[in-house]
């Protein structure tokens, strides 16, 4: 007779594309129940958005199928997002599991139509999405939600004494544009009156219950990148740049800055990648071809979507309708709807790399110094020299048996983590459906 065991021993034949793990090791299986033939479970994926959450349940069902001695299955499918960040050692955000701050190496490329969009592709999935318009010298996030010009009634709660987001198509959005009006007047803030207002839009809003937050950044680095990486923990950075060399060379720029923010880098998503003609069909690469291409490579991160170049996305912004609201079919919001899906298992995969470094740091500082050896030895020198560690001193080598994980430096880290749990995932996500 068919058994728990037998179940749950199939399932695991069950692989996450991306997280490259099988779903009962990753907890995905939840109040199983086997009686005389009867089964039932739930399916909890990691997001609403994951791009291959068809694909998990077929296969789940595919698995059971397989079984013999089971008369009935009813399967649940639910999706509770992961914490891509460390909510424990954030003060402020409790209530936030995924913060995504959406930068890019100039101005114009079209970080802030993306940021929106991309928000509004991930509420569609079922998410709850809060937008934080974080480019105060040029905040355009108002005139992209039709709110030019109006003061916002931006309701303040007495008791907790916190701005209330107004919300937009169910996102929670607050922008500096919806408190001054002259975009003249926010030009001339200095350094720490910029870094408190963020901080004021961090801290002193609302932000509860949300699975991402995307922050809107100001084109480049800056007082607003650092203090956001100050302030509270961040699942990582989201590049938005275009296909032109000038472009992807200053985002390449900009991604050396943020890495030394030591905040993860989620990846790259191409805007105005290519122009489909709607009398010919043939997409048309007008600005060149293969910008984020190079910064994946070059900085080996995952390109997560392209965009087209369309009138349809321009006209959205400027009248204040968002293509993924007026056009939600369009070949244009089906680019946004992959491009999030994509952002989405990134921050799922963040959060198993997170997982992962805490059994790491457990069981290296539970361990004697001999027995960290054992682990060091299984590094060739060749490895540690080259690759881990280029520029290691002789005496750091003898010295690491000794450390702490905390005292150990991060190439040496992430080479402990590879050793425990495998290499890291290789980016699967399609970039287009
Ligand atoms: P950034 O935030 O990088 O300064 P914006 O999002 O403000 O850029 O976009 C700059 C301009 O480009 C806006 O007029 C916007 O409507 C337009 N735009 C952005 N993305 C696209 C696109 N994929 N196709 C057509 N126009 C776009």
């Amino acid at each position: 007779m068919v058994g728990i065991d037998d179940v749950l021993n199939k399932l695991t034949t069950v692989i996450d594309p991306d997280l490259k793990k099988d779903i009962v090791s990753m907890g995905m299986i939840k109040d199983l129940e086997l009686n005389s033939g009867n089964l039932k479970f739930t399916l909890e994926l990691t997001t609403p958005a994951c791009p291959f959450n068809e694909e998990i349940e077929q296969d789940v069902r595919k698995a059971i199928d397989q079984l013999d001695g089971i008369d009935n299955f009813d399967m649940k499918v639910t999706a509770k997002v992961t914490e891509g960040r460390s909510v424990s050692q954030d003060e402020f955000l409790k209530d936030v599991k995924n913060v995504i701050a959406v930068a890019s190496g100039k101005g114009g490329v079209g970080k802030s139509t993306v940021a929106l969009n991309l928000s509004l592709a991930l509420a569609k999935t079922g998410a709850k999405v809060g937008l934080l318009d974080a480019d105060i010298y040029g905040p355009s996030i108002p005139l992209m939600l039709g709110m030019k010009g109006t003061e916002m009634d931006v309701e303040m709660d007495q008791e907790k004494r916190k701005l209330v987001p107004p919300e937009y198509e169910g996102i929670k959005v607050v922008s500096f544009g919806f408190f001054a009006q002259t975009e003249h007047q926010a030009a001339i803030y200095r350094g720490p009156i910029i870094s408190g207002i963020v901080k004021q839009f961090l801290v002193d809003t609302l932000w509860t219950d949300l699975d991402y937050l995307i922050v809107d950044l100001p084109p480049g680095t800056g007082d607003i990148p650092l203090t956001l990486a100050q302030t509270i923990p961040i699942t990582g950075i989201l590049v938005v740049t275009t296909p032109q060399e000038v472009a992807s060379s200053v985002a390449s720029k900009a991604i050396g800055m943020f890495d030394k923010l030591n905040v993860p880098m989620l990846g790259v998503v191409e805007n105005m990648s290519y122009f489909e003609c709607s009398k010919c069909n043939e997409k048309h690469y007008i600005f060149g071809k293969g910008g984020a291409e190079k910064i994946s490579e070059k900085h080996n991160m995952p390109l997560l979507g392209t965009i087209p170049l369309n009138s349809g996305i321009m006209a959205g912004s400027d009248l204040g309708k968002p293509v993924m609201i007026t056009q939600p079919d369009s070949p244009s919001a089906e680019a946004f709807t992959v491009a999030a899906k994509n952002i989405a298992a990134q921050c799922s995969i963040q959060h198993y790399k997170m997982k992962e470094e805490a059994e790491a740091e457990a069981k290296w500082d539970g361990l004697s110094p001999e027995e960290r050896q054992k682990i060091l030895d299984e590094f060739t020198l060749e490895e540690l020299s080259t690759q881990v560690l280029p520029e290691h001193e002789e005496e750091d080598e003898v010295e690491m048996q000794n450390k702490t994980w905390a005292e150990l430096k991060h190439e040496i880290q992430v080479a402990i983590i590879q050793h425990l749990f495998g290499k890291p995932k290789v980016q699967t996500t399609p970039t287009t459906s």
